[in-house]
């Protein structure tokens, strides 16, 4: 299974069994009674001091082959001493940002946490509402920002990994997250963060379901975002180095941008003021993977993360990695360079945990929340037959097509995604109404880019599903909450709620049940980890379960399984022949 350094081995299996012969009781262990412990082995914590949770948003599982070449700090660091699951992938339909967070975070599918989407139809209200949209809760920004709106895990239905761990710990466990994204520092922090802190407007920002640190206030006052103004983002490595073309095919830049670098930070370039276009261009450029390092660094040094009694958590979602590839496309320069530079701010990251909480003394544990479809123009390239699932097109069809049944229009409420929410009762009209149904189900088989449709109940019944497709749709379906309809796209088609007379204004996108949006890296380093290459099927929902067994607490209600074969099993390293 894992191929491993024979000197890591020897080393961790001394340390183990320092911590063993500490913990068991000598009549229970006779190598302990008959090899005392040599008083000159370092001494290792019982348990990790900080537990580092890195989600890189639309990070596919092969750029790690495609790309590696490139890497000389932080990812290597990683592929060199960590665990890595070559076969991870989300076992779900919506590949979506804040449900693999959520997944990551809690262990639990969709269809458990009841994250179903980023954003869904909420029947009570008749309004669209965001996986984080909180009306009882107000988000402030730090050093002034402005903040709108509010946002909390309360749609989150179980506790998530760090909830577990502060809860079973005591209060000496610390819980920490940074984001671009709100739906990713809330997920990964879970419902009673000590801070979640997410970028809106050109600032810090969080809300008050979760604890504001002064020492943020400080961070956004000395480190402003608008000091990246007037960069350019250009290729860290020669341009021969680079696997494809100068421009991406079918590639949609920022606004301000062209579709070759150099990528200067300019927004419009009108006058020097940082305008919304600049913001933007910041979030699509890896000058926002360096600024949440360096706010997570800050974080650390100052409340002393990984230095307290108890276990801390640090979560950080790096979002660039999603608005670069929603742009470019996963065949592309700026995706391609967006790891060069994120290899070198996590190889800063390690680095600064070793010297701040030290080797080993923490667990770093990587994965994506979901991948990407190829732009549909560049895989046109390849012969394979791709497009565009316009969602208009389909509510037209459907709306058309009722009418012939005498149904009152507006028959559909809100397609969000690939969720159909019809009009209330209209769903309990159709089930009753066999001819009807069947004739709206075939007009949507028939739209250009639909490959199926599902009904809500051949989905709640979870272990009645067969297909592997079906099965997908079935781990993403929460009732009450998800469509009364799921419509699956074909294979490459990406669907859209633009309307199908009009340019996309983005380049490609994700959230189907095909392997290349569900395939992502996991790899875990540190503290009890088996370093090594692992090819067993796992899904991210495994993370947060291995976690906590690592920590020594349980997780109530997950879908996910301890990854034991990653895990330095404490009985097996008492070798004699590692005694001198
Ligand atoms: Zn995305």
């Amino acid at each position: 299974m894992g191929k491993h350094a024979a000197t890591i081995v020897v080393t961790l299996a001394l340390l183990f069994s320092t911590k063993t012969t500490a913990q068991t009781p000598a009549k229970t262990s006779p190598t302990a009674t008959t090899r005392p412990v040599s008083p000159t082995l370092k001494p290792v914590p019982a348990h990790p001091k900080l537990i580092v949770v890195i989600v890189v948003d639309q990070m596919r599982a092969d750029y790690v082959d495609k790309f590696q070449f490139q890497w000389n700090s932080g990812l290597k660091r990683l592929l060199q001493q960590g665990a890595i699951f070559r076969e991870a992938a989300y076992p779900y339909a919506a590949t979506e940002t804040c449900v693999g967070h959520a997944t990551i975070s809690t262990g639990a599918l969709p269809a458990t946490s009841g994250i179903v989407a980023n954003a869904w139809w909420d029947r009570d209200t008749q309004k669209m509402v965001t996986c984080t949209a909180d009306p009882n809760a107000k988000n402030s920004g730090y050093a002034g920002a402005t903040a709108k709106g509010g946002d909390s895990a309360w749609r989150l239905n179980v506790p998530t990994f760090s909830d577990e761990l502060r809860f079973q710990s005591g209060a000496a466990t610390r819980v920490v997250t940074f984001s671009l994204k709100a739906r990713s520092a809330i997920m990964l922090g879970g419902h009673k963060a000590d801070a979640a802190t997410w970028v809106d407007g050109g600032g810090l920002v969080t809300s008050n379901a979760f604890g504001t640190l002064p020492l943020l206030d400080d961070f956004a006052k000395t480190h402003p975002i608008k000091e990246d103004y007037g960069k350019t983002w250009t290729l860290s490595s020669p341009a021969s180095t680079y696997k494809y073309d100068e421009k991406a095919t079918g590639a949609v830049a920022p606004g301000g941008w062209d579709l070759s670098f150099p990528h200067p930070l300019r927004g419009k370039g009108a006058n020097n003021d940082p305008d919304d276009a600049f913001y933007s261009q910041w979030a699509t450029s890896p000058y926002a993977d360096t600024y949440l390092t360096k706010a997570a660094e800050y974080a650390i040094d100052q409340l002393g993360l990984g230095k307290g009694g108890g276990i801390d958590y640090l979560g950080i979602g790096y979002s660039t990695p999603d608005y670069v590839g929603h742009a470019f496309g996963p065949r592309s320069r700026e995706v391609q360079d967006t790891y060069v530079r994120l290899d070198k701010d996590l190889g800063e990251l390690f680095a600064h945990l070793d010297a701040k909480v030290g080797v080993g003394n923490y667990i770093v544990a990587l994965s994506a929340d979901h991948g990407v479809a190829p732009v549909p123009e560049d895989m046109q390239k390849s012969g394979v037959s791709t497009g565009v699932l316009h969602m208009p097109e389909v509510q037209k069809k459907i709306e058309d097509t009722l009418r012939t049944f005498n149904y009152t229009a507006p028959a559909v409420a809100q397609i969000a995604s690939t969720d159909l929410y019809f009009t209330t009762g209209t769903y309990d009209k159709l089930k009753a109404d066999p001819a009807a149904m069947k004739a709206v189900l075939d007009a949507i088989r028939n739209v250009a880019g639909a490959a199926d449709v599902y009904r809500g109940e051949e989905l709640a019944d979870r272990p009645a599903t067969r297909s592997l497709l079906r099965a997908a749709e079935s781990a993403s379906y929460f009732p009450g909450r998800s469509g009364d309809l799921l419509i699956v796209p074909k294979p490459y088609w990406l669907s859209t709620s633009g309307p199908a007379d009009k340019p996309r204004d983005y380049g490609t996108g994700h959230g189907t049940p095909y392997y290349y949006d569900q395939h992502v890296p996991i790899i875990f380093m540190g503290w009890g980890i088996e370093r090594g290459e692992y090819f067993g099927a796992v899904t991210p929902a495994d993370i947060a379960p291995t976690l906590a067994s690592l920590c020594g607490i349980t997780l109530g209600t997950h879908d996910g399984r301890i990854l034991s074969e990653a895990l330095i099993k404490k009985s097996a390293p008492a070798k004699a022949s590692t005694t001198p």
